[in-house]
Parts: structure tokens; sequence; C-alpha cells
């Protein structure tokens, strides 16, 4: 049984959603947690519950810079992640998915320690193959106003890969489908959250194009599990792994249940489609149930209370 703290574990984008529900993960796994983030997009109203404990730290750094630091495994998640705020900076954006690989996997190789990559269901861009496998090797529009960040995460993939071949560096590269949850900001941009906050202040929900475009949600707590089992399976399970919940929604029907759900006088407008906007996502997890016995469990109809409670209290207080 590991000591509390033996293990040390850097957090890459540690006060961002995903990554502030991972350190406190980690922290109740009994690590010690170093977080890093230059809080673009993340907020200290994520980690101020994890700053009473000893065991973790967070330090003001930009990956785009080298970072030293003597530790055991590393989770790079720090890449904003919502369309709004990839494409407010597109160019630091491909630096922060390919300049920051390169100086944690640097690290990674110097301190000897296994690193994980937050990669993404975008790598597969608008995708002809459905369900999604791993094996699909994705369909990208290497120009357009996403690109930034698909090609920088399909890059920063590329680089954990060739890090493992030349260096034999211990790498996990899963790639997130559409998560959400508690921790999300209020101006993410990204759809669970935006249609949360109109229904809650009963303003128009905007929907973009017809509706009919599907997403998986997967509710946070399983995304966690899911990085977590990743990373504590033996070497030679590199990856790419899935991780989502195959459960597979129009964006139509997810505005009908946050409606629902919240209670609201909300009314659904349609606004333009964004440029290469996917027609279609949904996960193939066998490989990541079969090699990390891995599965979601929250399904949407339980996660979305959840949010939408989390959303009330930052809009109108614990009353
Ligand atoms: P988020 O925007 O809430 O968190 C990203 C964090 O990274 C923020 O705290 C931000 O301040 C920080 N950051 C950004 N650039 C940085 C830089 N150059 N140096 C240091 N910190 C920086 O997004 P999230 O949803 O928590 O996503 C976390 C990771 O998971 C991202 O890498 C994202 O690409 C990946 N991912 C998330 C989803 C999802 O649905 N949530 C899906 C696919 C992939
Ligand atoms: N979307 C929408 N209204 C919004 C925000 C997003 O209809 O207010 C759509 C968006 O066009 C996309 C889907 O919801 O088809 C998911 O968008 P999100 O930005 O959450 O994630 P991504 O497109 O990166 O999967």
């Amino acid at each position: 049984m590991p000591q509390i703290g033996e293990k040390k574990v850097l957090v890459t984008g540690g006060a961002g959603f995903l990554g502030s529900h991972l350190c406190a993960a980690l922290l109740k796994k009994g690590c010690e947690v170093l977080c890093l983030d230059n809080f673009f997009t993340g907020r200290k109203a994520n980690i101020v519950p994890l700053l009473s404990n000893p065991y973790f730290e967070c330090v003001r750094h930009d990956i785009t810079s080298p970072y030293n630091a003597e530790v055991n495994e590393i989770y790079n998640l720090a890449c904003p992640a919502s369309p709004v705020h990839y494409q407010f900076d597109p160019v630091q954006t491909v630096k922060t998915s390919v300049h920051g690989a390169i100086n944690l996997l640097d690290l990674a190789v110097r301190v000897k320690a296994k690193i994980l990559q937050a990669s993404t269901s975008e790598v597969y861009g608008d995708p002809e193959e459905h369900p999604q496998k791993e094996s699909y090797w994705g369909r990208v529009n290497p120009i357009g106003v996403r690109s930034c960040y698909d090609e920088g995460k399909r890059c920063a993939e590329t680089l954990f890969f060739d890090f493992h071949r030349q260096y034999a560096v211990p790498i996990k590269v899963v790639r997130i489908f559409n998560t959400y949850g508690p921790h999300m900001s209020m101006n993410d941009g990204r759809v669970v959250s935006n249609f949360i906050v109109q229904a809650l202040k009963n303003e128009s929900i905007t929907i973009f194009g017809d509706g009919n475009q599907t997403r998986s949600f997967c509710y946070v707590s399983d995304l966690i599990e899911g990085l977590t089992a990743a990373m504590e399976r033996s070497s030679d399970a590199t990856g790419p792994f899935n991780i989502g919940n195959p459960e597979e929604f129009t964006i139509l029907e997810l505005a009908e249940k946050v409606v629902s759900l919240a209670g609201s006088k909300s009314k659904i407008v349609f606004q333009a489609l964004p440029a290469d906007d996917p027609r279609q996502r949904k996960p193939d997890i066998t490989l990541a149930q079969n090699t990390l016995g891995w599965s979601p469990k929250v399904r949407l109809e339980e996660g979305l209370p959840e949010t939408i409670r989390y959303f009330k209290s930052l809009l109108f207080g614990n009353s």
C-alpha cells in the first residue's frame, strides 16, 4: 500500500473543468498533486476547495514554456477545449498542443515519468465511420477554423507515439468525447453549459444548424475514472483509447431535455451552423471496456440534473 504523497503527479490544466476534478480524485487516491495552469479558461474557484490540502500545490505556468518538477506521473490536460475559446487565439492553441506536448514529453524523459495526453474525438473530424473506433484515421480539414485544435491534438498524438518509439517513454493517449458536469464555466461556450444557462435564465436556447447533428455526452465522474484507469494500466497499454458515453443524442433532443429538466420557459431558436461542425459523434468504447475494464455509468438523465443544480447555485446562490 503506497504512503500518502508517495506518488507525485503533475496535472496541467488542473484549474479547468476536467483538470480540477482530476486533481481532487488523485488527492483522494493519496497522491501529491502539482497543478499547472495559465488560467486562460481555468478558474481559481474550481481549485479553492483543494488549497487547504497540504498535498496540493498550484503554480501559474504556461506549458508552452518548459517546466521542471520531480514527478512520477503527468496528466497533460492544458488546452482550451471549447470552440469559442480555442478559436480566440488559434496560434496559441496550436502552440499549447504542440510546444506543450514537447515540453512535457521532454520532462517525462528526464524524470522517467508516465505521461497521459488528453486527446479528443476531434481527431476524427467530421467522421465517415460511425461509431468511431480508435483504428479510424479521421476526416479533418487541415486549414479550417477548427484545425488549430484538431490538428494540434493530432500532432500531439504523433509526438506522444514518437517519444514512445524513440525514447521508450511510457505513454497513455485518451481520446475524450464530449464531457459535461459541474465546474464548467458559465461562459464556456460548449453546448451543455450554454443550454443550461440559457434555460435557467429563461432565455432563447440557441441551436446551431437544424439540431439534427449528434453528440454523445459523458458525465465528468465517468471520464475521470477513465483517465485514471488508463494511467494505472500496465505500460504496454498505450491507447489511444476512446473514453466517452456511447449514448447518442441530437442537439435538438438535448435542448428539449434541458428545457424540461430545468422547468424552463425558454423557446428554441435556430442560428447558423459554424464551419466544419461535425455531423455525428459516437464513440466505440470496446477497447477501453476490454483493456481498462472501464465503462460509463451515468446516463444523461442523471448527469443533467446534477449539472443544472451546479449552474443554479452559480447563478442564484444556494437558496
Ligand atoms: P477547460 O478549458 O476547462 O480546461 C483547460 C485548462 O487548461 C484551463 O484551466 C486552462 O486555463 C488551461 N490552459 C490552457 N492553455 C494552457 C497553457 N498554454 N498552459 C497552461 N494551462 C493552459 O477544458 P476541459 O474541458 O477541462 O478540457 C481539458 C482537456 O481535455 C483539454 O486538453 C481538452 O482538449 C480535453 N478534452 C476535453 C473534452 C470535454 O468534453 N471536456 C473533450 C475532448 C478533449
Ligand atoms: N451548439 C449549439 N448551440 C450552442 C453551442 C453548441 O447548437 O449554443 C452545437 C454545436 O454547433 C455542435 C454541438 O452543439 O454541433 C456541440 O458543440 P460543442 O461546442 O459543445 O462541442 P463540439 O462541437 O466541439 O463537439
